[in-house]
């Protein structure tokens, strides 16, 4: 069973994103509101992250969901998956502004469904044909919709993260939470003080204007967190993204955990006490599955998007399978036990839990994890498609998995080329056990492209 990618206009894999003032505009969100207002009649949640257009396109949405009849239930400043979470639970749908780990000058909209979920391609497609043709069913007067504040709302949110933990996990444990004066300054914290944590916060204040730091949290941008950690001998430090969907960790030597090793952790967590399948997409390190199946778990993969790994999972738990964790090799974790999308601050108190239960410290455990070489170079072309068909012949009699783009499976190495969406560009990825035999598989396979693509001028 794999879930095919379908090619959108207007909607990326995350929704529709772009510079405010150009791609973005109140205008567009209006006509976003019209269209899920026609499409999904009913009670609509409507949040944003802390970037300074919010409310203007905040505002415009909600006016586009009044006109065509829904009742608006505005959630205020709060991360992704504290709005997926109260959707699942009271609502028909939701619309989320953020533009994620983009920068500043950056918006858009994330559409949620009645499940908590991203609004799938399909639908997405029938989103996108009403903006387009304009078929969008306005009321007469008294059939406008009415709006009502519901701030309180995030609270549930940190109260079903909390709950799924027993006791105080975190008790004589620091913390340190940079939730890069994003939506998790109201969340995060929270989490981890309820869970017995002394938390220290830097960039804890909400500000579009990201006055310490990019949403994106980089190894580079995360330095002063690294420092607190250090200064406040802390178990581990913890970033979010811009809309917090995501986290990714500082050990307590100051030292970034790459993300790969992050989910590879929690999966070998996960898969202590639970054993099913894990959802990931064909990008994630090979180290996952490595640790997976070492504790009796399976690995199914999915094209690259979170988007798919979540309607995965649940369609699998639909079949009848156990599916115990998802996410991918960027800090996003889904674990189903909560809901089925990813999430920042379930991340967070995971870690929490995993360095109480093992009783070590964060380096010696990614110490601890099966070594791996990755390998990630973009090739500039516009001949994507072109080059993947024919890099498909090229290696047809190796083991080769086409879930998304090419993957190239060798003994205990892959590599995968996938063409961009919306670039010009290819991208090639190269995961292996030693760095000779990845630089090996990588001088290859460039080499194959670039003698394809010499051919196709
Ligand atoms: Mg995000």
């Amino acid at each position: 069973m794999t879930i095919k990618k379908l090619q959108k206009q207007l909607f990326g894999t995350n929704g529709v994103r772009g510079v405010v003032g150009k791609e973005i505009t109140p205008g567009l969100a209006l006509r976003i509101g019209e269209a899920l207002g026609t499409m999904r009649p009913g009670s609509i949640a409507v949040g944003r992250d802390t970037r300074t257009s919010g409310p203007a396109l905040a505002d415009a949405l909600k006016a586009g969901l009044l006109a065509t009849g829904c009742e608006v239930i505005d959630c205020g400043i709060l991360p992704t998956p504290a709005l997926q979470y109260i959707v699942k639970e009271h609502y028909e749908g939701g619309a989320m502004i953020t533009a994620s780990h983009n920068p500043p000058e950056y918006n858009g909209v994330k559409i949620i469904e009645p499940d908590g979920t991203e609004m799938g391609d399909e639908e997405t497609l029938r989103l996108e044909g009403l903006l387009s043709d304009q078929s969008v069913l306005t009321k007469p007067w008294d059939q406008v919709g009415k709006e009502m504040a519901a701030p309180h709302l995030i609270d549930e949110y940190v109260h079903a993260i909390t709950s799924q933990f027993a006791g105080k996990p975190g008790k004589g444990m620091t913390v340190v939470v940079d939730p890069g004066s994003g939506p998790a300054c109201q969340t995060t914290p929270a989490i981890l003080q309820a869970l017995g944590c002394r938390v220290l916060t830097i960039n804890g204040i909400m500000d579009g204007t990201f006055p310490g730091r990019l949403p994106e949290p980089s190894p580079d941008g995360l330095k002063g967190l690294a420092a607190l950690v250090l200064a406040s001998n802390a178990a581990f430090g913890i970033a979010h993204d811009g809309d917090a969907d995501r986290a990714v960790f500082i050990d307590e030597n100051g030292s970034f955990v790459e993300e790969n090793q992050e989910f590879a952790l929690i999966a070998q967590h996960i898969c202590r006490n639970a054993k099913g399948t894990i959802v990931t997409p064909v990008s994630t390190s090979q180290m996952v599955e490595m640790v997976a199946v070492a504790a009796g778990c399976t690995v199914q993969y999915t094209p690259v998007g979170s988007i798919y790994v979540a309607r995965t999972m649940r369609e699998l738990i639909a079949n009848g399978k156990q599916v115990v964790f998802g996410g991918e090799g960027n800090g996003g974790l889904i674990f189903p036990k909560h809901q089925f999308c990813r999430d920042g601050g379930m991340t967070a108190a995971t870690m929490v839990e995993l360095l109480a239960m093992t009783g070590q410290r964060l380096s010696t455990l990614v110490g601890q994890l099966p070594q791996r070489h990755m390998i990630k170079e973009k090739i500039l072309t516009a001949h994507g498609s072109l080059l993947i068909e024919q890099l498909n012949k090229k290696y047809a009699l190796e083991s080769i998995d086409k879930t998304d783009g090419l993957k190239i499976k060798r003994h205990n190495s892959w590599a995968l080329i996938r063409a961009s969406g919306t670039e010009p560009l290819i991208r090639i990825m190269v995961d292996a056990d030693d760095s000779i035999s990845g630089s090996a598989l990588f001088q290859e396979i460039k080499k194959s492209a670039t003698e394809i693509l010499g051919n196709a001028h």
